[in-house]
């Protein structure tokens, strides 16, 4: 007769014992790779609040509006696209953009986002 249980294979033991070395790594790893999006997150929010920041300044230096007597930075961000931006970029995370005309400044909801 046949027994059930062939000779080769893997014991318990060596099963268990993968097992847990599977998940210590996992848990080592993981909040590691969530960290990294997340500062990855972060800084491209940081890099396209100072780029819709230069094109702020490049529209308020732009000499032709002086000429007709608009001065200063627009009144929303939409009059940068398309010559300044070829499109206002979103934030990379769940946030979104608050824009501060008096300043030309932007500043993300996300507070890990801001400078
Ligand atoms: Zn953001």
């Amino acid at each position: 007769m046949k027994s059930c249980f062939s000779e080769a294979g893997f014991t318990l033991v060596e099963l268990l014992t993968v097992l847990v070395i599977v998940v210590i790594l996992a848990a080592v790893a993981i909040p590691k790779v969530i960290s990294a999006e997340e500062s990855a997150n972060s800084a491209a929010c940081i890099q396209n609040q100072s780029a819709i920041e230069v094109a702020c300044t490049l529209y308020a230096s732009r000499s032709c509006l002086k000429e007709i007597g608009i001065t200063g930075f627009p009144d929303a961000l939409s009059r940068l696209v398309p010559e300044f931006l070829e499109s206002i970029p979103d934030c990379p995370g769940d946030g979104s953009y608050t824009y501060d005309r008096d300043e030309g400044t932007v500043s993300c909801s996300e507070t890990s986002h801001n400078r």
